[in-house]
């Protein structure tokens, strides 16, 4: 029990650090059990993970705060902030060496997510932290430890765990948050829309690094034509702009927020906490944005419907490349977005090939097809829509050309959007040098693709995945680039990733199931038992926080060595 742990901690003070190993185990204290893991093996290395174990009971948490799945989420987001913060007010700091002395828990951002930081399961209440095991230089300081543990830490945990002494409103107010969230999510498809956006939402954020809301911005104000209400669970009635599906375009003039507003409409498939001004900024939870990404590696993708009849007799129903240019690494995202399974396409002008997104009537009078191996984007978005069920919202300001195919345009002005859909197709319709649809074949849709496990087998079954910051994970020496990623929110969220790669490839690659098929087996697992049970440590799972399959996939498919069947 404790009082052991204190002695042992007061006995180990001026010793060398590997003692501190001998800790490893569970102490009980007065409130919760205590755990250590996992020590770490030098005051530099990454920090000892440690659990506290609180009996339901004691913390106080009343049942109908989480019994279902995404009550439960919000609640444990809710202690995994309150936890982070009380480290803050604490005073908790570096004490000696290296991350001696500082206790940490996953952070949050502006994204509500499922972590692993704080499990509420059964009749416990589990938080999932890390502590640097303090020292000078590589001597133990048993104190320092002791006083750490013994004070700081309980405190903490009192102020952030325990029922009684959490700011209930705030707690309560979260949950139903959430919950208006996923039913102005479901009420999306009941409605026919792709996306939606609440009056008074603010869409830009404080700067490029931080994602907090602007101050002092310019509120959202839906154009009459698109308004709809939406009555929410808790009661609530709010009104905003619905994105009908189909093919919508947004124009407007450079510097008037457009993409201030497809930003807002990517992130809209997670949900946000309260004041950050895209709480009701609502997409369907499997839009995905798609943009060029030279210099990726494709592997075997069905680019075919839109690149076609290239140099040397290239096949492009199975085009491999590990240098695809602008418009065959945008032509790929589609294809694999379109494998894994999306209902909303969301493109920016600013991120496209622009040889991808259109072909205007002159060049095609100047270049004729049989030269050109793309089909453009704009000469399948439609089939995308009629033929899928796959809508499209795009950022086009520097061509009409769309005006022919979208079924909406919206335009942004002075950060309001406006409807111009009338005029813009009076105007299509005056048109003298009028496009001519370039395809002579129909869009035939894609390939699942098989990965195949020796793919993996390059470094030994030894080798670890690991995340490197956001936007890139380590596969052995192999190092994946996911900067391409715009929808992957939260370092943890590529923790996740790493882990799941590891999962994918030691228990599901089998050689029959498709990527897509694949990754499905890993989320029901996740869905049943769990984001803990991919984990292959026990106790402390390490921080992870659930992507989405998009992104799961989207990794895979930049894997250098990925091999297709
Ligand atoms: P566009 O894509 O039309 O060129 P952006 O979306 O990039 O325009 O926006 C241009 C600038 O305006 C950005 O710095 C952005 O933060 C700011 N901005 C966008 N929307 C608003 C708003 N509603 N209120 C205040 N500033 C905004
Ligand atoms: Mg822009």
């Amino acid at each position: 029990n404790y009082k052991e742990l204190e002695k042992t901690l007061f006995s180990m003070d001026g010793k060398s650090y590997s003692a501190y190993k001998s800790l490893k185990g569970e102490y009980k204290f007065e409130k919760y059990i205590f755990a250590i893991d996992h020590v770490q093996s030098d005051p530099y290395a990454p920090p000892s993970k440690m659990r506290v174990i609180m009996d339901r009971k004691i913390c106080g948490i009343p049942c109908e705060l989480t019994d279902t799945k995404d009550k439960n989420i919000a609640v444990s987001d809710f202690l995994t902030r309150n936890f982070y913060r009380e480290i803050q007010k604490s005073g908790n700091d570096s004490t000696g060496t290296g991350g001696s002395g500082r206790i940490f828990i996953d952070r949050c951002g502006q994204e509500i997510l499922e972590r692993t930081s704080v499990l509420i399961k059964g009749d416990k209440v589990e938080v999932r932290f890390e502590m640097g095991m303090p020292a000078r230089g590589r001597r133990i300081m048993g104190k320092a430890a002791q006083k750490i543990i013994f004070e700081q830490l309980p405190e903490i945990v009192e102020k952030s765990i325990i029922y009684d002494n959490l700011n209930k409103k705030a707690l309560n107010e979260q949950v139903i948050l959430v919950l208006d969230q996923e039913y102005a999510r479901k009420m999306l498809k009941e409605k026919g829309l792709a996306s939606f956006v609440a009056n008074d939402s603010v869409l830009p954020r404080e700067s490029g690094v931080s994602d907090k809301p602007m101050k002092n911005a310019v509120k959202f104000r839906s154009p009459e034509k698109f308004e709809i209400t939406l009555k929410l669970p808790s009661g609530k009635e709010i009104s905003g702009m619905g994105i009908p599906k189909g093919i919508t375009l947004i124009v407007g003039g450079g510097y008037h927020g457009k993409s201030t507003l497809l930003a807002a409409l990517e992130r809209g498939v997670y949900n946000h906490i309260a004041q950050d001004g895209r709480e009701f900024i609502i997409s369907e939870s499997d839009a995905v944005k798609i943009r060029a990404e030279d210099g990726r590696n494709v592997e075997k993708v069905n680019i075919s419907g839109f690149i076609n009849n290239l140099p040397q007799n290239k096949d492009t129903r199975a085009f491999s490349t590990e240098n695809a240019s602008g418009s065959t690494s945008q032509a790929a995202n589609v294809a694999e977005a379109l494998e894994y399974g999306t209902s909303l396409l969301l493109i920016d002008e600013d991120t496209s090939a622009t040889n991808f997104m259109i072909r205007d009537g002159r060049m095609q009078k100047l270049v004729v097809k049989e030269k050109e191996p793309i089909t453009p984007f704009i000469d399948r978005v439609k089939e995308l829509y009629d033929n899928f069920g796959v809508s499209t919202i795009l950022i086009v300001g520097g061509s009409g050309d769309y005006f022919d195919v979208a079924n909406h345009v919206i335009m942004m002005d002075e950060y309001v959007p406006k409807d111009v859909t009338e005029k813009a197709k009076e105007i299509a319709k005056l048109d003298e040098n009028k496009r001519e649809f370039s395809s002579n074949d129909k869009f035939q849709g894609v390939t699942q693709r098989i990965p195949l496990k020796k793919s993996f087998s390059q470094s030994g079954k030894l080798d670890k995945t690991k995340a490197k910051g956001k936007y890139s994970i380590l596969y052995g020496k192999e190092l994946i680039d996911i900067s391409g990623l715009e929808q992957l929110v939260d370092d943890s969220q590529t923790n996740c990733i790493a882990v799941m790669i590891d999962y994918f490839k030691n228990k599901v690659l089998d050689e029959k199931l498709t990527l897509s098929q694949a990754a499905d087996r890993i989320y029901e697992k996740i869905e049943k038992e769990g984001l803990d049970s991919i984990s292959s440590y026990t106790g402390h799972p390490g921080n992870l926080a659930l992507p989405r399959k998009q992104e799961f996939c989207a990794t895979v498919n930049r894997y250098r060595k990925l091999k297709i069947k």
